[in-house]
Formats: C-alpha cells, sequence, structure tokens
C-alpha cells in the first residue's frame, strides 16, 4: 500500500498585487494552497480613479481570484489573528457571523496597508478615500449628485460653488491621478451633459510638504505643475490640514476650504490586522522581514507587499515592488521543496509614471535613465498598464471603455 503524501498547507492572506503575485506562481503539485481575503479579487488600482469617474467601468480592472488559479481554494473573510504556537489563522466572515481557524503549515501575509487619516478629525467621517471597488463607486455617485443637485433651481451661487468644487489632499501619485481624471471629466462631458455648468467647477489639489509628485524628478514635478495650472487644477502646497467638516475643510491656517467632496490620499497606516500582530514593526507600522521576507524567528511566516519592509531597506508602497516580492516568494517556495535556496529578494525599479490627463503622462526610467513627459509618455504609460493588466479579458476591455467614454461619452447616470 502506498502512503499518501500531505503537501504543506500555504496560508495566502490577501488578493492584491504580493498575494496574487505568488498565487500565480506557487505550484500547486507541490503546496495545499488557500487563500483568506477580504475580497474575492485582484484589483488593479493604477485604473481605480479612472472608474471613479466612468473612464473605465469597474468591472474591468478586476480578476476573479478563484478563477485565476483554479485548484487554489478561496475563503472570503477577515484574518484577525495569528496564533503562532498552533500554526493557525483566526479569521471571520465579513459579516462577523462566522469564526474559524485556518490551520498552516507556511503563512504568507499579503494585507496591504490603509490610508492613514494622521488623527486628523473628520476624516473618517466627511472624506472619501481611494483605496478598494467600493471607494471609485461612492465617489462617482456623490461626482454625479453634486452635478444633479446643483443643476436644480433654488440652490444660492456660493452653495453651488461649494458643492462643485472637487479637492483631493495628498498631491502623490493617487491625489494627481484623481484629479487628473476628474478634469478629463468635466472637459469632455460636463458640455455635453451640464453644459450649465460649465465654468462652476473647480478641481484642487492640497499638500502638506513643499511639492506635488514628491518621488518624480524636479524637470517632471514642474511640468505636472505647469500642466495642471493650464488645466485650471489648483495646486496648494504646504497647506496641512486640520479638520474635515461636512461642507469641506480647515487648514491649519485657519482658512476655511469649502468643498462638495473632498479625497483623502494622504499616508499610510498599517491595517488592523497587522497593527494588532506581535511582530517587530517599524515606525511606519510595516512588519519588518528578513531579506527573504520571513518575518524574524518565524522561518514559516513570510510579509510582503504594502504591510512589510525588509531591514535595513527602504522599498517605496508601490504595486511593483509587491508584485515582485509575490513572485521571489513563489520562486523561494517552489525551489525550497528541493531543498534549493533563492538567495535574498532584491527589488527591481522599473521606472515610475503617472497619467496627468488630456493625453499627458510622465515617466521617469529607472536611475539616470530618460525622462519623459506629454504625449509621448502618455503612449509609454499605457503599453506599461496594457502590459500589466493581468488578463486577455482585462486587455480587451481596458481599451474599448476607453473608446466608449471618447466616442459616446462617460456614463453619468444616477441609480
Ligand atoms: C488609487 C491607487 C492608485 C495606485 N496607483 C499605483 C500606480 O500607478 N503604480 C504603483 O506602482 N502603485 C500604485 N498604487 C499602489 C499599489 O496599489 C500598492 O502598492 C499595491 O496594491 C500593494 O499591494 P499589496 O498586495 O501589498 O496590497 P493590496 O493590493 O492593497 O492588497 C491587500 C489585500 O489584502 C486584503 N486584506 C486586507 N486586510 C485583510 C485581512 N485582515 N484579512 C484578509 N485580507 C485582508 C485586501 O482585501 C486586499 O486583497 C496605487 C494605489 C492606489 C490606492
Amino acid at each position: 500500500m502506498s502512503a499518501v503524501i500531505r503537501r504543506p498547507c500555504l496560508l495566502i492572506l490577501g488578493s492584491g498585487f504580493a498575494a496574487f503575485g505568488l498565487l500565480k506562481r506557487i505550484d500547486l503539485r507541490t503546496y495545499d494552497v488557500t487563500v483568506v481575503s477580504r475580497r474575492n479579487h485582484f484589483l488593479y488600482t493604477p485604473l481605480l480613479a479612472s472608474t471613479a469617474v466612468g473612464t473605465v467601468e469597474f468591472r474591468t480592472i478586476i480578476e476573479p481570484v478563484r478563477r485565476s488559479r483554479p485548484g487554489a481554494r478561496f475563503l472570503l473573510g477577515d484574518a484577525e489573528a495569528i496564533d503562532v504556537d498552533r500554526r493557525v489563522v483566526c479569521c471571520r466572515s465579513l459579516e462577523g457571523d462566522l469564526a474559524w481557524e485556518q490551520p498552516y503549515d507556511l503563512l504568507a501575509v499579503g494585507v496591504g496597508a490603509e490610508g492613514s487619516t494622521f488623527g486628523i478629525p473628520g476624516v473618517r467621517e466627511h472624506a472619501c478615500c481611494l483605496k478598494e471597488l467600493a471607494d471609485a463607486r461612492v465617489i462617482r455617485e456623490r461626482v454625479v449628485a453634486a452635478l444633479e443637485r446643483v443643476a436644480l433651481p433654488g440652490l444660492d451661487e456660493a452653495e453651488r460653488r461649494r458643492m462643485l468644487h472637487f479637492v483631493a489632499v495628498g498631491a502623490g501619485p493617487t491625489g494627481v491621478r484623481f484629479a487628473a481624471e476628474l478634469h478629463d471629466l468635466l472637459v469632455t462631458d460636463l458640455p455635453r451633459s451640464y453644459p450649465d455648468l460649465v465654468g462652476l467647477v473647480r478641481v484642487t489639489l492640497l499638500e502638506a510638504g513643499p511639492k506635488m509628485l514628491s518621488g518624480y524628478d524636479a524637470a517632471l514635478r514642474d511640468y505636472a505643475a505647469r500642466e495642471f495650472h493650464r488645466d485650471g487644477i489648483a495646486v496648494r502646497t504646504d497647506c496641512a490640514v486640520s479638520e474635515v467638516v461636512p461642507t469641506g475643510l480647515r487648514l491649519q491656517s485657519g482658512e476655511q476650504v469649502p468643498a462638495g467632496l473632498v479625497l483623502w490620499a494622504a499616508g499610510f497606516a498599517p491595517t488592523r490586522f497587522v497593527a494588532g500582530l506581535p511582530f517587530a514593526r517599524d515606525r511606519a507600522g510595516r512588519l519588518i522581514t528578513d531579506d527573504h521576507l520571513r518575518l524574524p524567528g518565524q522561518k514559516e511566516i513570510f510579509a510582503l507587499g504594502d504591510c512589510a519592509r525588509p531591514e535595513g531597506g527602504e522599498l517605496p508602497q508601490l504595486a511593483q515592488v509587491a508584485e515582485q516580492q509575490g513572485n521571489y516568494l513563489g520562486k523561494v517556495l517552489n525551489r525550497r521543496r528541493a531543498s534549493r535556496d533563492s538567495g535574498p529578494f532584491v527589488s527591481k525599479n522599473v521606472g515610475i509614471s503617472s497619467c496627468l490627463g488630456g493625453g499627458r503622462a510622465i515617466v521617469e526610467a529607472p536611475g539616470e535613465g530618460p525622462k519623459h513627459t506629454g504625449a509621448w509618455a502618455y503612449q509609454l504609460w499605457r503599453s506599461a498598464v496594457f502590459t500589466q493588466l493581468v488578463s486577455p479579458r482585462n486587455k480587451v476591455l481596458v481599451p474599448l471603455d476607453r473608446l466608449r467614454a471618447y466616442v459616446f461619452g462617460r456614463d453619468l447616470s444616477k441609480f
């Protein structure tokens, strides 16, 4: 009688860039893989702002986890705690009514990070964030609701202007992208659908630091600032917010900024799950790992993506880093069964890019490599997006959605 060899259980927490990269690469003949995540899809965040204004449809930028890797088990839920001694993760259904313990032999924590409120009052209550599809949906509904309400007779001029003032706090890639997408919507669709409101809408980008897009080369930053100025997007640096209120926000200088919608896109914080783990974390709350992405003293637990930082290195919280770590860990684990070492994780900088709307972008190649602006950079940005989109379905749907928005306008229906 032949003995049945049990495959080690690999438990993956999360379904973002890091976890999905690992899931795609792991050898299912070697490991019995279970994924526990709060969402049953992978989300391509670089196009999230495009869905918030209807340039691209919500379902175009997601990949269902269950269908992406048949043979792996998926459980929709929240990881709440890790019991290291018993090698189980305590999980709970999203509704909160079912709790279970998920066993593991190897554990990969890829639960990402959350936006930081910096303890500023009113952010959670009154500002929108842009992290998940549900957030993009809320923003889209609020933008359309504001346009419809202002189109009604009877509102005074100050209230109309307040409601149509859209403010993004944080002039990093997310805030910039949101402002750019919103501006594209206003330029191309407002004259068609709300001709009376043209000229009333304003977009402002607020930044507490001295410059926008601080991770970029100075020449690219200046280009972005110039183009935004030309588009009428107000960029205000050195403007720290002290409170968000239902009708806008207040700056530390005491100035009141009336606004109809505030997008909070400033800073990162650990998720509640990560914040509660009994492992070493850095000042930003990220789990510290060794150069093989293992938690110190825990050979069987790995942490990757936005929720982690290899000791001694400073990696940006970017999709490319998370994805590379997922791919690396998949390779390490596949080789580990054959007792082959893969060496430490080394991040490969593939450059950064940001779309500025209006068919323009900025692209910065790694190191001293070339820097591109304008229409050519936009084509580079688009081809990078095309390459990164996972499935052939989405590679087809994204350009089709853009074409639809260009020819027929964005869908501004309220339902
Ligand atoms: C709007 C926006 C635009 C961006 N644009 C770019 C860009 O252009 N280029 C770029 O490089 N980066 C960009 N980023 C950053 C990039 O999205 C992140 O760096 C990347 O998603 C990190 O991957 P991750 O796997 O660590 O986390 P995430 O992708 O955030 O995934 C985390 C996963 O963990 C799950 N999860 C969370 N908590 C739990 C829990 N307790 N239990 C179970 N599951 C849990 C979540 O549901 C999710 O599936 C952007 C981010 C945003 C929000």
